[in-house]
């Protein structure tokens, strides 16, 4: 018989059944709360229930274990014994706090219970051993609102609605003639908790069970059930966390920041979240709860006041916060509560951090030896990086905007970057606005988890009160999204929907700009500019020495490129392109899309006539017109690639997308050719296709018009030889769209090594190129092996190839993709990441057969695909040479790569790939 499980793990005294790397089992909390207590922090006893209990609990109608209720009561026993108390004791009675905990840190989105235990009775018995009436009917009347709200649900049902219990509460202090919670006396707040009690029994006929242990299990049941409450599914969703992980639920001696003004709570992070600075990071409440601190109510001070009013119990938790970093080797979030002069703590985690941040805490700890440059890389997610290329304001446009006057406020500076857009002040419309496309900036007083989706949506967020710990500041930086929060000069009224300050006033719909790195609320727009990384790599108009951030992202890209195997190539068609792409770490291009090059200055007109003329003769002469234009784009591009690899690719789209397709425009056409509109008519009609992408486009448009090769052809070789003649290497690739079948190939690669020899004779040049071909068909796929025996390289076009496997078309499917992922028919978006099971199981058949006649073919990729982290981790697992992406996700692609190598199974391979020359496998792999 299978060993019975173990449901609760205790914590207390120095010693506990769990520990750090338990969190599947005990969740972040209760792993972590184990592990400190095991390192002797001071940590107040508790147990934790375990996720298979909430895995059980709804697997079985929503029941639980049979030997659960008798382990609780053990454990309860256990950390009676520890605290010389009793729970439901009218004396000395024990209150525990009771909180969610899951594998994932889900800020604020399952529930809490403080105080539990309280009841008519053991209130007496609090007031007898704190000899202070009003702290003890102050945690009667929190738990009874906790309780009231998160386990018999008596909450705002609308969204302009205010919480049942603030009404009440505002009620009696307008009744007292008070404004502040602080001058409520014991009287009052006795007064509140039958108020609230009376509330919860009309509003949702539930009693205020009196029975501590009947509160316990309401409680228990109640963070079980908030696993499934919408915003922890809608959080779940957005971070990609399975509902079968389940939560924890942790049941821990309360300790009170609330009992005076030597009492206080606080949350930090051992170095600062937002800007990776290695300093102490924190803030505090005295005389105050947790929930006060993270809930924004009220503006906490920051750790540094502590230092100077308490340097005591501010060096036990510098102490603490060294002790941890070094345990953890990570930077750490805290809770910690100091109930009277001792100091208790009662959460730690590894801290969220902004893209700024992870990246220089990375490197900083790389430089203290706390972690290994593979560490770092590890830790450092790739679409991270995109927040180090994100724009800032224009800074003269900012400064004359704030000397206009038009700076409204200054706040905390939650989340670095700029964001313009218009405000709205409730999270639905946020997220109704922006689905409609509007940029908008959710303005809130302050904000909650209800309000996850509405802060995805906007492109900023806005809050007039809490703290850089706030829930505004703490998951707006997870998702890396700009915020200014704890704006306390905002005059915020939800009712008009308007935001007040200093006389202006701003309603919904109006521009206003925020400053996440500096605070700032500025009216009206303000353009942006590009990030410090770009000003050094891009613009050049910043230099690295100055230039701090961008010093540390350098360090990254030089530690990924050392652990990496894939090449990183650019998709560019355009000289200032291959530029950036280079600058930011391009190895090469690895698709140069010709067809955009038509599109330019001078080129669209021969384009046209070459389209619509009638005979070879009259296409040829277009042709000509179009050689020495399409020569010159690519010397350019030559130049600025300076002998790096460079794929070029014949023509691709279907023909009527260069053709006007609107009268006026098809009129003027006829007019500068000297033919007749009908005539142009005519031929955009007959080219007209039902099925564009399936129609006459890729090769079958060399093929049939050999000519257009022939010019391009004549064009790369030409441009080669001729950038090559000023002393610049040139390592040029011709690559032929859309073959399904050898023959295709065959018949273009003819054409295009007889011009390569033309052009040499005629030059006196000679340079090595080959001729490849893409692989985004599935029928060219599945006969690699015959196509290899012509191609000298492959690049995956996985977005035909997704668009072809599926069966969906590319242009069309938003319609039905974005329901298909929300049910999980497909996990993500095909043409975002590649569908390994489908699209990624022809690349395999590609890859072994294309090896199986040319062991040395070269194999890249080149859809969209190529600059997304998990597409590019799988082409480096199935064994490809080079990714190409956009230039801006080159330092993502690099990033990526890395980590795909340090994942490997097998160290060595790292290492063998880091030994230059030493030849490579060119099997695949996995
Ligand atoms: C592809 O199909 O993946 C590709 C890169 O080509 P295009 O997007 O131009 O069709
Ligand atoms: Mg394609």
């Amino acid at each position: 018989m299978a060993a019975k499980s173990k449901y609760v793990y205790y914590f207390g005294d120095g010693k506990a059944d769990g520990k750090a790397d338990m969190k599947n089992l005990l969740g972040g909390k209760g792993a972590n709360l184990a592990e400190m207590t095991n390192i002797k922090l001071p940590v107040p006893p508790g147990f934790t229930i375990t996720t298979e209990v909430c895995t059980y609990y709804y697997a079985h109608g929503k029941s639980y274990p049979k030997t659960l209720k008798k382990d609780v009561e053990a454990a309860l026993r256990k950390i009676e014994r520890s605290m010389g108390m009793r729970f439901g004791d009218v004396k000395n009675p024990l209150l525990v706090s009771v909180r969610s905990g899951a594998r994932a840190s889900m800020p604020g989105m399952m529930d809490t219970i403080l105080n539990l235990g309280l009841n008519d009775e053991t209130v007496k018995g609090l007031i007898a051993k704190t000899k202070n009436e009003r702290f003890a009917y102050d945690c009667y009347r929190r738990f009874v609102q906790m309780y009231g709200d998160v386990v018999l649900g008596l909450k705002p049902v609308h969204k302009d609605e205010i919480d049942p219990f603030e009404v009440i509460i505002d009620e009696v202090k307008e009744e007292k003639g008070v404004t502040l919670d602080t001058e409520l006396d014991a009287e009052d707040l006795k007064d509140l908790v039958a108020r609230f009690k009376k509330a919860i029994k009309e509003k949702t006929g539930h009693d205020f069970p009196q029975d501590p242990m009947k509160q316990l299990w309401g409680a228990i049941g109640a963070v079980f059930g908030s696993w499934m409450n919408d915003r922890a599914i809608a959080y779940r969703k957005l971070y990609d966390i399975p509902a079968t992980w389940g939560t924890a639920v942790n049941v821990q001696t309360m300790v009170f920041g609330n009992m005076g003004e030597e009492s206080g709570t606080g949350v930090a992070f051992t170095r600062d979240p937002a800007s990776g600075e290695n300093v102490f990071y924190g803030e505090y409440l005295m005389n105050a709860q947790g929930e006060d601190v993270v809930a924004g109510t009220r503006t906490p001070l920051p750790i540094a006041k502590l230092r100077a009013d308490d340097p005591k119990m501010y060096n036990q938790l510098e102490k603490i916060r060294k002790t941890l970093e070094k345990h953890y080797r990570e930077v750490m979030d805290i809770e910690f509560t100091m109930q009277q002069d001792k100091l208790y703590m009662l959460q730690c985690r590894v801290g969220k951090r902004t893209a700024f941040a992870a990246i220089r805490i990375a490197v900083d700890m790389v430089k203290e030896k706390l972690i290994s440059e593979t560490e770092a890389l590890r830790r450092i997610e790739p679409h991270q990086l995109n927040q180090l290329l994100r724009p800032v304001f224009d800074s003269a446009e900012k400064d004359q905007a704030v000397g206009n006057g038009r700076l409204l406020a200054k706040g905390l500076n939650a989340g670095p970057g700029a964001a313009t857009g218009r405000v709205v002040f409730n999270a639905s419309d946020a997220e109704e606005w922006a689905k409609k496309g509007e940029q908008v900036i959710l303005t809130r007083i302050e904000t909650s988890p209800e309000d996850i989706r509405g802060m995805d949506a906007a492109v900023g967020i806005l809050t007039a009160r809490g703290g850089m710990t706030s829930h505004a500041a703490l998951v707006a930086r997870q998702m890396g999204k700009v915020c200014v929060a704890g704006c306390s000069a905002l005059e915020i009224s939800y009712v008009p929907r308007t935001m007040s300050v200093n006389g202006q006033v701003v309603r919904e719909g109006d521009w206003i700009s925020i400053d996440g790195t500096t605070g700032e609320v500025i009216n009206g727009k303000v353009s942006t500019r590009p990030s410090e990384v770009l000003q050094v790599l891009v613009d050049k108009s910043l230099d690295p020495k100055d230039a701090p951030i961008y010093q540390t992202f350098a360090s990254v890209m030089a530690w990924a490129d050392k652990y990496r195997r894939l090449k990183i190539r650019t998709n560019a068609d355009q000289p200032d392109q291959s530029l950036n792409a280079v600058a930011f770490g391009a190895q090469g291009i690895g698709l140069c899309r010709t067809e955009h090059m038509f599109f330019g200055e001078g080129k669209i007109g021969p384009m046209r006539e070459m389209i619509l003329a009638d005979t070879p003769e009259g296409r040829k002469a277009a042709l000509a017109r179009l050689l020495p234009l399409q020569r010159k784009d690519f010397e350019g591009i030559f130049e600025a690639m300076d002998g790096r690899p460079v794929t070029i690719r014949t023509i691709d789209p279907p023909l009527h997308e260069f053709l006007p397709h609107d009268e006026k425009s098809q009129r003027a056409l006829a007019a500068q050719m000297g033919i007749s509109y009908e005539k142009i008519r005519q031929r955009v009609d007959s080219l007209h296709e039902f099925n564009p992408m399936l129609g006459f486009r890729g090769c079958r448009l060399g093929i049939i018009y050999p000519e257009i090769t022939e010019m391009q052809a004549r064009a790369i070789f030409e441009a080669a030889a001729n950038v090559k003649k000023r002393g610049i290497d040139v390592e040029p690739e011709v690559m032929i769209p859309l073959v399904g079948h050898v023959k295709e190939l065959e018949d273009q690669e003819k054409i295009v090594r007889r011009v390569a020899d033309e052009v040499f004779k005629a030059s006196g040049s000679k340079f090595r190129y080959l001729v490849g071909t893409m692989i985004e068909i599935p029928r060219g796929a599945l006969t690699a092996d015959e196509v290899a025996k012509v191609a000298e390289f492959f690049s995956f076009g996985t977005n035909d190839l997704t668009q072809t496997t599926l069966g969906v078309s590319r242009d069309d499917a938003g319609r039905f993709l974005i329901p298909y992922v929300e049910r999980e028919i497909y996990a993500k978006d095909p043409f975002e990441a590649i569908d390994r099971t489908g699209v990624g199981e022809l690349m395999k058949i590609a890859v072994e057969k294309g090896r199986q006649s040319r062991p040395k073919i070269k194999l890249g990729i080149c859809g969209e695909h190529g600059g997304e982290p998990s597409s590019i981790e799988f082409c480096h697992q199935i064994g490809l040479d080079y990714v190409s992406c956009s230039p801006f996700r080159v330092p993502i692609a690099r990033l990526a790569a890395a980590r795909a190598a340090l994942a490997d199974a097998k160290p060595a391979k790292v290492a063998r790939r880091r030994a230059p020359k030493r030849k490579r496998s060119r099997t695949a792999r996995r």
